[in-house]
């Protein structure tokens, strides 16, 4: 957006000039190369770690930042789904919908040792949900965790799991009660839990550098003490994760529109038709007039949002509402730039060829457009609560 921003501060300005930095000079060159390798080098991880990204709420003792703010989780996201590839985000920040649950429920012991070396990215966690029969229908998942002499043993199945193969340690939901959500809890599993396995899911449409995996779970033998939280209220701990999850994939969304909107804009200016730049010929300007009014409006509406949550608010309505626009917008914007781009967007290595291929991930993922629309009805008690 041309117009200042209200919302911005220096701080936020360092911050991403510095993440923007880091993204041109350590990713970008990297990126055909870690699709190509199916993953990021470990190091990447305890790289994005160390601008403090994991640790957003978290206290300092446990290696956190000490503070909340949703601007610079919005930087953050923006700037590196926007790198060209946003399943570098995905490969990276796939830890970050597993940490608050961890960091609010488990142990003293376990918050000082291990959740310091996941924030810095020395370490990998993973949340399980979703499984094989209950993706959006998360009342529904089937996996059983029952008490058996003073453990708990745990069956089912987790698939589509972000950082899966690479986890160390995961949050898992299983059912410990009744049907519905309020028979839900969480559980945090170690990747060496016996009865506990893994298997790499195939291929994929994009998020290339980003592996899923499927969890096993076949009497997997926990500790009484692995339980997350309060028993049956495991979707309450991570309702809250779910909006962040939503404010990520909404930035993240604005960054990938950036990137199409910008090659495509670099190309318009350069390509010559009919004797002159393809800028020049109305229809094609008027496409950059639309585009950049979907920038514009899904950037301010996401800055609302944070200052909401910096208010102390959780806006989950226009969380669910943003994320839709974000993704609609991201397909328009998508689809544009490909039409500029003609013959060439078609092409591996175009820059909007990759944004393609990712655009539905991002309208399905973290609660799809269907089930976000659904929900802000509900929230805006429109429909039954
Ligand atoms: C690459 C990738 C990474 C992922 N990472 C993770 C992860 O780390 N952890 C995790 O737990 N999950 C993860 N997921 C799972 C993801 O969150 C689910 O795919 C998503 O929530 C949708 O669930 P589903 O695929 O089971 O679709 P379904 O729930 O079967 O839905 C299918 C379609 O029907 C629509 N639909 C469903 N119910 C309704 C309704 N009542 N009204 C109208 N439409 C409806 C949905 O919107 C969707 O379009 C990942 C998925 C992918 C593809």
């Amino acid at each position: 957006m041309t117009l200042p921003s209200p919302f911005m501060t220096p701080e936020r300005e360092a911050f991403r000039r510095d993440m923007a930095r880091f993204i041109d000079s350590e990713i970008k060159p990297n990126i055909e190369q870690w699709e190509a390798d199916k993953g990021v080098p470990w190091e990447l991880h305890a790289a994005i770690g160390a601008f403090g990204v994991f640790g957003f709420g978290i206290d300092e003792k446990y290696g956190g930042l000490g503070f909340e703010d949703a601007f610079m989780r919005h930087d953050f996201n923006e700037l590196l789904f926007g790198c060209g590839a946003s399943g570098v985000a995905a490969a990276v920040g796939g830890r970050a919908i597993s940490i608050s649950p961890i960091a609010k429920f488990a142990s003293e012991e376990f918050k000082t040792t291990v959740l310091p070396e996941i924030l810095a990215g020395r370490m990998m966690s993973s949340l399980g949900i979703t499984e094989p029969g209950a993706g959006s229908d998360v009342a529904n998942i089937t996996t059983k965790a029952e008490r058996k002499g003073g453990k708990w043993i745990l069956n089912g199945e987790k698939t589509y799991i972000t950082g899966g193969m690479d986890a160390e340690w995961f949050v898992i939901g299983a059912r410990t009660g009744g049907p519905g959500l309020a028979g839900i809890s969480l559980f945090l599993v170690p990747h060496d839990a016996p009865g506990f396995s893994r298997t790499p899911l195939g291929g994929k449409m994009g998020w290339h550098c980003s592996q899923q995996a499927t969890l096993h779970m076949d009497d997997c033998e926990l500790p009484e003490s692995a339980l997350l939280g309060p028993e049956n209220k495991g979707f309450i701990a991570i309702m809250n994760n779910f909006n962040f999850e939503r404010l990520s994939l909404t930035s993240g969304s604005l960054g990938m529109m950036k990137v199409c909107y910008e090659s495509a804009l670099d190309w318009a200016r350069e390509r010559k038709t009919f004797g002159q730049r393809l800028i020049e010929h109305q229809v094609i300007a008027h496409k950059f007039a639309e585009m950049s009014a979907k920038i514009d409006l899904n950037e301010a509406y996401i800055e609302r949002i944070c200052w909401a949550i910096n208010q102390g608010l959780m806006p989950v309505a226009e969380l669910a509402k943003a994320k839709v626009q974000a993704t609609k917008s991201l397909e328009f914007v998508a689809s544009e730039a490909m039409q500029v781009f003609g013959g060439a967007s078609y092409m591996v290595g175009n820059p909007v060829e990759r944004v393609w291929r990712e655009i539905k991930i991002m309208a399905i993922g973290g609660g799809s457009e269907e089930i976000m629309r659904d929900l802000a009805v509900r929230q805006m008690g429109l429909a039954g609560q």
